[in-house]
């Protein structure tokens, strides 16, 4: 098998899957009480439309999209609103969110859950209101509204579509189950994405870590009797191989330039778990409501991949997983690069939270001084120069820092993995980042 890969850049991991790799999805028990944040998405953070003692279904929109570049979210489940205030955020800050205290009926709103048409009578225009009404984002982490990623300006037409299966992060799998589990499903949306962009050339990267799954679609797309078949293209293991940049280059050979999109060098990429939650909205009307998650980890009694509602909280999650074996080091929702320490176990699972992590590793290590080794500049895949960038922020020289890009970096982590004084170059670009935007802002 000729495995393909991005370069340069990027780092070999230990993919510590084998705690829950070959475990099939289980289906969580509707907690007794959701907390749905009102911001689960890049963009404008949705209005409530509900007030304390409010009874309301499952799928109700609940917040209102506030504009185009936001979405709605909905009830997970059928209940009473108990609170509407701020509460932790996989974030790590505290936003507004709505707190539903369910009746255990799972009682769906009459506008959902119906049974919905197929998806060629929808107009395009249908199809992405149908998306965006119910509440599709990137579930690989970014949550980037999907309704606006598959509407590419008209002056840069896309003539790719790339699925993305690489789960490049360690630990996680539950993109890996759904590509065995729900591979009709997957097939369905990408026949959907790939009839609304109206693209032939179609792409499923999947790491080689997965081969069950590279199989299993590779019969079933074998027996599809249609002319604009996915090519299914086994990736290298190599991280970050599911960074978009990286995977296009990888897959196409096309270069995204730094601070371009990927539609700039005419490709979509969308993830496993959000092509099949659009696959559910436009044939079965339904919104976003639940995810599928890893449990995973050395100190997780019993690792799962699991179906968990939008809202329920981790420390509810972890309870259900039979607990933790000692105190845990350390809580991250993601995977161990991307992902984000949990501050607190109230945290609720949202739309982009793709794995609760529990590990016995010790907290971050002391920096020490640069040895100007240049190892975060050789395995920067976005091809920055993290050192410089973090030099200049800590003489507060926003401006020159922003010369050398730091908003094109993806938060892979590869630069503080590599780097030898244990500089944390990744939390610090994080807050070059959050205060070059928001100078922008003001
Ligand atoms: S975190 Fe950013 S700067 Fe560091 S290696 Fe990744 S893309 Fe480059
Ligand atoms: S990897 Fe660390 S020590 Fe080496 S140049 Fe970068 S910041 Fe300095």
């Amino acid at each position: 098998m000729t495995l393909k890969t991005f370069k340069p850049g990027g780092i070999h991991l230990h993919d510590k899957k084998h705690f829950a790799q070959h475990l099939p999805i289980e289906i969580m028990p509707e907690p007794s009480t959701v907390t749905i944040p009102l911001v689960q998405h890049i963009g404008i953070p949705a209005k409530a439309l509900v007030a304390k003692g409010d009874h309301v279904l499952m799928g109700q929109v609940i917040g209102e999209a506030q504009g185009n570049f936001s979405v709605p979210v909905h009830a997970s489940v059928s209940g009473e609103v108990e609170e509407i205030k701020p509460f932790p955020h996989p974030s790590g800050v505290m936003t507004e969110a709505i707190r539903i205290r369910s009746d255990g009926k799972s009682e769906w709103h009459p506008d959902m859950g119906k049974e919905g048409k197929k998806a060629s009578l929808y107009s395009k225009e249908d199809t992405l209101n149908i998306i965006k009404n119910a509440g599709i984002v990137g579930m690989g982490g970014a949550t980037f509204p999907s309704h606006i990623k598959l509407s590419p300006p008209e002056d840069r037409p896309c003539d790719v579509l790339i699925i993305n299966g690489a789960e490049c992060e360690p630990y996680l799998t539950c993109d890996h189950r759904l590509m065995l589990e729900k591979t009709d499903t997957l097939l369905e949306g990408i026949f959907i994405l790939s009839n609304l962009l109206n693209i032939e050339k179609i792409f499923i990267g999947i790491e080689a870590n997965k081969k069950d799954a590279i199989a299993l679609l590779e019969k079933k797309v074998q027996s599809l009797e249609k002319k604009n078949k996915p090519l299914i293209i086994p990736l290298k293991e190599k991280y970050p191989q599911g960074a978009e940049k990286s995977l296009i280059q990888a897959i196409t050979k096309r270069v995204v330039p730094v601070a371009k999109l990927p539609f700039d060098v005419g490709v979509i990429v969308h993830n496993i778990a959000t092509v099949i939650a659009t696959a559910e909205a436009v044939q079965l009307g339904k919104p976003l409501v639940e995810r599928v998650l890893t449990v995973t980890g050395d100190l997780i009694q019993q690792p799962k991949n699991l179906l968990v509602r939008i809202g329920t909280s981790i420390g509810e999650v972890i309870e259900y997983c039979g607990g933790c074996k000692t105190d845990p080091q350390k809580v991250i929702l993601g995977g161990p690069m991307m992902g984000l320490t949990a501050r607190s176990l109230d945290t609720p699972v949202a739309k982009g939270v793709s794995g609760i992590l529990l590990l016995s590793e010790t907290s971050i290590p002391t920096e020490s001084s640069c040895i100007r080794c240049g190892k975060c500049i050789e395995h920067c895949p976005a091809g920055l120069m993290p050192v410089r960038i973090h030099e200049l922020s800590l003489r507060s020289e926003y401006e020159k820092a922003k010369n050398y890009h730091p908003l094109s970096c993806i938060e892979c982590g590869v630069c503080s993995y590599q780097c030898p004084a244990k500089i944390h170059l990744l939390l610090h670009i994080r807050d070059i980042k959050a205060e070059i935007n928001k100078r922008s802002k003001k």
